[in-house]
């Protein structure tokens, strides 16, 4: 057999500093690296410490903490913490904590805990990709970069319009801001999976299903969508293939800023201070939960700049090799 072993990546998602590790035996011989750095493999015999060197750079390799020593660490760490929801360990429940297990089922939010300390990942070449997720908080502005880009290149980009439960107002029609449907149909569709992303509001459903986006991708544009983040998980496959952006906000100051120029940041009409303190902490919140899952984060501190940099990223996925999850390759 002539095949040569495919070569290992993964991306790390935690940061790693040798001289802090108080289990490495020996700490020169430790490689240092970043969250979303790419380390390739050299050998994982040892099931402790993996020898690895950067992807891509020619350098020497250095020991790292191997997937299940860093797992192991984890968990030993989080026994000091008091409360689940602040950490890589969300989902864990106290009395599962001593038992160094997830339990993923108590919080579908922090069900991906297993993608946090390495992801193993595969080069591609450029692609386009079909699907645009644009997350963040409310009032960061999400809403208003997908409709400038589908205004800007209708050819190239589309939304999908979401099912409600509620009735059609006088201008509207089914299609037309909405899909119109009954509550029943709608709660059965969405016990059988059948809707990305659902919520309630003033007594009605909205949502936005899946066969949507299917035709949208059918059609060859770019599906831009601004859902909730607990839909990234079920985004996250190799059928979408998504470039995942975290859209993160500025200051308080500067949204009141861009606020007070006159960009629509939210859709709730006038927006007062205690609206910018729930959209920074909503957004840092995100960001702590889900950064995971971005392939690029820009902070909104201008509409214009943030644009031009996601009309900038979107272009180069085109000619750049992308490090993408290893079941997308095959
Ligand atoms: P309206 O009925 O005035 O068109 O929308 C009222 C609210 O419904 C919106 O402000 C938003 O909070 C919610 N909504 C609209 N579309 C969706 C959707 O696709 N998913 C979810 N979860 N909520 C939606």
């Amino acid at each position: 057999d002539s095949r040569v072993t495919e070569t290992i990546y993964m991306k790390a998602h935690f940061n790693y500093d040798p001289m802090k590790d108080r289990l490495i035996p020996c700490k020169e011989a430790g490689l240092p690296f970043q969250d979303g750095d790419i380390l390739e493999i050299v050998n994982s015999d040892d099931s402790n410490w993996w020898q690895a060197r950067f992807a891509d750079i020619d350098g020497p390799t250095g020991l790292i903490p191997s997937k299940n020593l860093e797992e192991k660490r984890k968990a030993f760490v989080q026994h000091d913490y008091d409360n689940s929801s602040s950490s890589l360990f969300c989902g864990l429940t106290k009395k599962k904590k001593k038992k160094y297990k997830y339990n993923t089922k108590a919080n579908t939010d922090f069900d991906r805990c297993d993608v946090l300390i390495y992801e193993e990942v595969r080069r591609m070449s450029p692609f386009q990709r079909s699907v645009l997720v644009l997350v963040g908080a409310n009032g960061v502005g999400r809403r208003s970069l997908k409709e400038r880009l589908i205004r800007d290149d209708p050819r190239r980009f589309s939304g999908v319009i979401a099912h409600t439960s509620r009735a059609p107002r006088e201008n509207e029609s089914d299609g037309k801001g909405y899909f119109f449907t009954d509550r029943e149909t709608m709660a059965v569709d969405i016990n059988n999976n059948k809707y990305i992303e659902f919520g309630e509001y003033n007594g009605n459903l909205y949502g936005t299903k899946l066969e949507k986006i299917y035709e949208v991708k059918q059609s060859g544009k770019m599906c831009v969508l601004d859902v909730n983040p607990t839909s990234l998980k079920i985004l996250k496959t190799p059928e979408f293939m998504p470039y995942i952006v975290f859209i993160a906000a500025p200051s308080v100051e500067v949204l009141k800023v861009m606020y007070e120029e006159g960009h629509r940041l939210s859709t709730t009409g006038r927006a007062k201070e205690e609206d910018f303190i729930r959209t920074v902490r909503e957004s840092a919140q995100i960001e702590q939960t889900y950064k995971a899952y971005f392939d690029l984060i820009l902070v909104n501190d201008s509409f214009e700049q943030t644009y031009r940099s996601l009309r900038k990223a979107l272009t180069s996925l085109t000619s750049t090799q992308q490090w993408v999850p290893v079941n997308w390759v095959y």
